[in-house]
């Protein structure tokens, strides 16, 4: 079979809730993939920065094979003897009394905002069922009908309702919005992206993240950071939070806390927050299997063994030192921005325009794959392992595309 028709068949029996770039993957090492003709690329969205430890990493290989042979699901109806020891290892590496293991990013969203409330009428003392959380426009973290009803994207909300009731939205990177709504008395947490990455990677002001945290404190709010696309080294430092020296009251971790082998997500509290939620209370099937926690322990020590923070740092500088350069040297681009290898290039149209797009197609054909966020901002986010090397190699194929425009 050829790509046509692997794409054929998705597109017959498949639902249609994505827009794929035309490629059928079959094999991915490190920064690389390949498509069924066998060509190669490099990957330059990592599964939405799920694949921080590179494709396939041998370890991780390893680590779900040994523990496949052994247990992969107990339920947590019975205890085993994998989780204590994932759940320490987070605690511990970040700094949080609790750890709560979910699998998919939303649901570590959802147990959040279940955890807020719970500690807003248990601990803070707001009236029962008055509980509200503010969270930012442009925020994504998901799509449970909560994370829609939190959204301010109508392609996330449109036609979905009714929505759950109890956010209050503020524009994103705007502390006087947020002083205001925190007078709100029954405002239990402020949920925010460190950089929201759906959205375009929309980099706050440098001190917003502090002042936004600091404010939270004064008004007894707890401080929720998204940290499921940020965290674990993307943007440079093992979260961005850890940029501004913030540490969020909640924390969420997802995508590359399995290394892209299975969805495993975790919610990092303390006693006083977790603590509100009893046995029978919440759940997952899924949620803290050996499996899962087998992977996330490895995941976790891959980046540290092999400094792949710094080296988000280091080779995320090289991008954005090369896409300035490109920025001087065309019109078709309005602002490239960036964080360690969590990386942006706005072109410069309207959001509906299909340059984006067609620019991703032309990266495609050349050798590398991304792909736009809302219409006109191409995310480039490769695995965090990317060498000095590859990185010149990929830059070359993004100043090729560009000039043939
Ligand atoms: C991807 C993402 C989520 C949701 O994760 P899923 O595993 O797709 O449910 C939540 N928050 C942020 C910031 C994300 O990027």
């Amino acid at each position: 079979m050829t790509s046509t028709d692997y794409i054929r068949l998705e597109s017959e029996y498949g639902a249609h809730n994505y827009h794929p770039i035309p490629v059928v993957l079959n094999k991915g090492l490190g920064v690389h993939v390949w498509d069924v003709e066998g060509k190669k690329y490099f990957d330059f969205l990592s599964a939405y920065s799920a694949v921080n430890q590179g494709h396939c990493h041998p370890r991780l290989i390893q680590a779900i094979t040994d523990q496949a042979q052994k247990l992969t699901l107990s339920s947590r109806a019975f205890h085993n003897d994998q989780l204590g020891i994932t759940e320490k290892k987070l605690a511990e590496k970040f700094g949080y009394e609790k750890v709560l293991l979910m699998n998919t990013g939303v649901e570590a969203g959802e147990s959040a905002i279940k955890l807020a409330r719970k500690w807003g009428y248990e601990v803070k003392g707001i009236p029962t069922n008055q509980a509200q959380i503010i969270v930012a426009e442009g925020n994504f973290w998901g799509r449970t009908i909560a994370a829609i009803s939190s959204s301010t994207d109508p392609s996330s909300y449109h036609n979905f309702g009714p929505f759950a009731p109890g956010f209050i939205k503020i524009p994103y990177n705007n502390l006087a919005a947020l002083e205001e709504k925190l007078q709100d008395p029954n405002v239990a947490a402020y949920m925010v992206e460190p950089i929201q990455g759906e959205a375009g990677v929309m980099l706050p002001d440098p001190g917003y993240l502090k002042k936004a945290a600091d404010l939270c404190k004064k008004h007894r709010v707890l401080f929720i950071a998204d940290e499921i696309q940020t965290g674990l080294g993307r943007t440079g430092a093992w979260l961005a939070c850890h940029h501004e020296f913030v540490h969020p009251d909640i924390l969420l971790l997802g995508k590359a806390l399995s290394g892209g082998f299975m969805p495993v997500s975790a919610v990092l509290c303390s006693d006083e927050i977790m603590l509100t939620i009893k046995p029978g209370e919440h759940g997952s099937t899924f949620g803290g299997n050996p499996l899962a926690c087998a992977v996330a322990n490895v995941a976790i020590d891959i980046l540290a063994d092999e400094d792949l923070i710094e080296n988000a740092e280091k080779r995320g500088n090289q991008l954005m030192k090369f896409l300035r350069t490109l920025q001087a040297k065309t019109a078709l681009i309005r602002e490239v921005r960036g964080k360690g290898l969590l990386c942006a290039i706005e072109i410069n149209t309207e959001e509906d325009s299909p340059v984006a797009w067609e620019i991703c197609m032309d990266f495609m054909r050349a050798g590398l794959l991304a792909k736009p966020t809302h219409g006109n901002k191409i995310r480039l986010a490769p695995p965090l392992t990317i060498t000095k090397t590859e990185m010149d190699q990929a830059c070359e194929i993004i100043e090729k595309v560009f000039f043939g425009y």
